[in-house]
């Protein structure tokens, strides 16, 4: 049976129209105003807004990190997810030291089969070049895994040198994969966290204090000029800081390729929720950290401009009763990630849109239509229009709604945003034709989630 989507208003990043959305099967037919119904089931959107799925472009799964695992799984984070108005995903497989890509995206692939309840791409992250790892990236590009994370950070760990960076920028110059960067100066920082645990500054916020934004933005810059010199595009992940925000600005003005993403956190939140008592500070150690205070406006500037491109979660909960508990005497074994999988929307809406600092159309684009675009997803995901995937949400601008452990669909025991409360929330979620979410009940079947293939030129490359 074809689904009427009638009466709302189509918000995409380029409109805002008053239009039916007629969906066949998996697609959309056709958008238009004064859609004969012939049948189809109804939904009515009567002062709704009729937004494509939120796309989060970058999650953490399933991830095993500091001997646990992220407590969100495939199944449990894709539905919180899909609560919020979002309906695809792209999360990481992790190429382990001396291993083949291929290892790590099967055992990815089985974590998300039969689990997701969303569509889900992956980006391969990338620890070892030495054997036939620049043929792998082209193995991965086939199987639809059309960009890589390489990091700076987290030395002996996840840290590649740059000549590694390097020649992987030069297989995407050659494939048309692109390059996510997690930039922070990994050398640099370890040693000042050398030197501030000697000192027994072990609390929750010194995680913050080892890591200075000059650290992010040397990396970032570092990383923009590797991929000129390459001739690829580059991505930076999360980015934090207005001094990062700076190098990335100053390229694009260049002309350069340089793309970059944050998150809500990010926007929303400052350093001196790492100065909680009772350890509670644990709940907000990521990295990179939270920043002061003045750093928060430079970045949503940066998503006016379109100095920032897009606008993801980094969702990756630990547990605070036994998880971030493993950091209690020395910061730097606290699980490093936060969770944010399900309010990224929510909040971007109410302290973007309602808060008049974003155009309801750039918080589509920032949140679905640009992470489609650039990593290989577009038209088939992040559009309203005739041939791409019905994901769509029913967005009611006026539904009010309180961020809660209490209530939240995430599988983790607190909220970075707690008591926050926030007006506009999703009322109906549809992928692929089917109502996933309708007022806050699930009406999904968990495994209906489909592995996306993304194709290697996206839009970073146009
Ligand atoms: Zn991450």
């Amino acid at each position: 049976m074809n689904t009427l989507i009638r009466n709302g208003t189509v918000v995409t990043s380029r409109d805002t129209v008053n239009a039916d959305v007629l969906i066949e099967g998996e697609r959309i037919k056709e958008v238009r105003a004064g859609l004969p119904d012939d049948g189809a089931r109804v939904i009515d959107a009567t002062g709704m807004y009729v937004i494509p799925g939120g796309i989060d472009c970058h999650t953490h799964l399933d991830m095993p990190f500091g001997g646990t695992t992220s407590a969100d799984d495939f199944e449990t984070g894709t539905r919180a997810a899909a609560f919020g108005g979002t309906t695809s995903i792209v999360d990481f497989a992790i190429q382990a030291r001396g291993t083949r890509m291929r290892d790590a995206l099967d055992t990815w692939w089985k974590k998300g089969e039969g689990r997701a309840c969303i569509d889900y791409g992956l980006h391969m992250i990338v620890t070892d070049l030495a054997n036939s790892g620049l043929e792998d990236m082209d193995d991965m590009v086939r199987e639809g895994v059309a960009s890589f994370k390489l990091f700076m950070a987290y030395p002996n760990v996840l840290m590649v040198d740059d000549a590694t960076i390097f020649k992987a920028l030069g297989q995407t110059a050659k494939n048309g994969a692109l390059i996510c960067m997690h930039a922070e100066n990994g050398s640099v920082i370890d040693v000042i966290v050398a030197r501030a645990l000697a000192e027994g500054k072990t609390a929750p916020v010194y995680h913050a204090l080892t890591r200075p934004p000059r650290a992010e933005a040397e990396a970032v810059h570092r990383a923009i000029a590797m991929a000129e010199i390459a001739g690829a595009p580059v991505y930076i992940v999360h980015l934090s800081s207005e001094d990062a925000l700076n190098q990335v600005r100053e390229a694009r003005d260049r002309g350069v390729p340089a793309f970059a993403e944050t998150c809500p956190q990010y926007l929303l939140l400052s350093i001196e929720e790492l100065e909680r008592p009772n350890f509670e500070g644990a709940k907000y150690v990521f990295t990179p950290p939270l920043r002061p205070k003045q750093h928060l406006p430079k970045l949503w500037d940066g998503l006016k401009h379109d100095h920032l491109q897009v606008v993801s979660t980094d969702h990756c909960p630990f547990c605070f009763e036994d998880q971030k508990v493993l950091g209690k005497d020395d910061f730097t074994k606290i699980p490093n990630g936060g969770p944010g999988i399900e309010n990224r929307l929510q909040l971007m809406y109410h302290y973007g849109v309602n808060q008049g600092k974003l155009s309801l159309n750039r918080f589509v684009e920032l949140t679905s239509t640009a992470p489609a675009r650039i990593f290989g997803m577009y038209p088939k995901k992040g559009e309203i229009a005739p041939g791409s995937d019905a994901d769509i949400v029913i967005w009611d601008p006026k539904a009010r709604h309180m961020i809660s452990a209490k209530t939240h669909h995430m599988r983790v025991d607190y909220s970075m945003f707690e008591g926050y409360e926030v007006e506009g929330n999703a009322r109906t979620v549809l992928s692929r034709g089917e109502v996933i979410v309708d007022a806050g009940e699930w009406k999904g079947k968990t495994g209906r989630g489909t592995y996306l293939r993304r194709a290697a030129k996206g839009g970073a490359w146009q």
